[in-house]
């Protein structure tokens, strides 16, 4: 049953919710993961896209019952980067060989339509491919990023679950944040979206249904990212034994988008020590490093005890990969 299911994913890159939910209900069936793989390289070739991630400012209006630099931990130490900072940490991505940096941060008004223009048309001076993640702007104002020079935007759905949404969400609109997506996409930006997997109350179709949307929406760039807690969170109780099931979902989400962009993610190296490694293994083909000037690196602790990985090209290397030489767009391959 599971191997026609997967015999199908391979061929014809579609499943149906009920094929999806035996996925990643399957546990103690690795094949998936070598599905995801063979697919990976079938489109991908043995080449990962290395990204240098810039946290830019850890100011959110936002109170995202997950997130630690939530605007309701008083504990977190704010912080802003500079323009002429945020130029340094791009002269260092430049120098480590990155061909697209990840300008992120959390929804902080200081930095408005004005200041991003303008750090995005001081990056794009230098011949590197810039993503935004910035949060969720009007479509207004991300046209006029991308006429400034942007080239991609990463904006999570983190649940399709509407009621799910709207608990881990305060005062954040879940249809808002679905037509950023629609709007970005129309804008012609490389559009990443993705999800978080392991909050309590979501259910395994409610994870069919995301990976579903990812399909709909024909994303360029999907994130999966394990649910980790945050001690200063409210959710600090939960369970943080949430990496197979990402991975699954992962893995699913590589068969039903062969050419896309799939990060092994910070969050599953933080749950495991071998974890990106595991992910390059079962369907992933970016890493991001984060090269934020190292003072304010920890103070950007979505959840704790991120990893920052070292010694990137080495490790690849090791098991038969290599840094692709391309800004790695969708349709680059090598
Ligand atoms: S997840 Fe993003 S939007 Fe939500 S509080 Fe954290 S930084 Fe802000």
């Amino acid at each position: 049953m599971i191997q026609s299911i997967l015999e199908k994913a391979y061929f014809t890159n579609s499943l149906t919710k009920n094929e999806i939910i035996e996925l990643l209900l399957n546990k103690n069936d690795k094949s998936l993961y070598t599905y995801a793989d063979k697919i990976c390289k079938k489109y991908k070739g043995n080449f990962i896209h290395l990204r240098g991630l810039i946290e830019f400012t850890n100011v959110c209006k936002n109170d995202c019952l997950y997130c630690g630099i939530r605007c309701s931990n008083k504990k977190v130490q704010r912080y802003r980067l500079t323009n002429s900072q945020i130029i340094d940490c791009i002269k260092t991505g430049l120098k480590n060989g990155y061909k697209t940096v990840v300008l992120q941060g959390g929804e902080d008004s200081f930095f408005d339509c004005e200041k991003i223009i303008k750090i995005i048309k001081q990056i794009k001076q230098y011949d590197i491919a810039l993503t935004l993640s910035i949060g969720e702007r009007t479509y207004d104002e991300y046209k006029l990023f991308k006429e400034a020079g942007a080239d991609r935007y990463l904006i999570r759905i983190e649940t399709t679950d509407k009621n799910l949404y709207y608990k881990m969400h305060p005062n954040m609109s879940y249809d808002n944040r679905k037509n950023c997506i629609y709007n970005l996409k129309s804008l012609g930006y490389e559009t990443g979206t993705g999800c978080i997997v392991g909050l309590a109350g979501q259910t395994i179709e409610s994870l069919a249904q995301d990976i579903l949307f990812f399909k709909e929406v024909n994303a360029d760039m999907i994130g999966i990212g394990p649910f980790i807690p945050h001690p200063e969170t409210p959710l600090a109780n939960e369970s943080n034994d949430n990496f197979d099931l990402a991975l699954r979902v992962m893995a699913v989400t590589r068969l039903l988008l062969p050419d896309i962009n799939i990060p092994a993610t910070t969050a599953m190296e933080t749950l495991r020590p071998d974890g990106r490694i595991i992910a390059l293994k079962s369907g992933a083909n970016v890493i991001m490093d984060n090269i934020t000037l190292a003072e304010f690196k920890n103070k950007y602790e979505i959840y704790p005890d991120k990893k920052s990985s070292n010694r990137t090209k080495e490790t690849l290397q090791k098991i038969g990969l290599f840094p692709s030489s391309t800004k790695g767009f969708r349709s680059d391959n090598h």
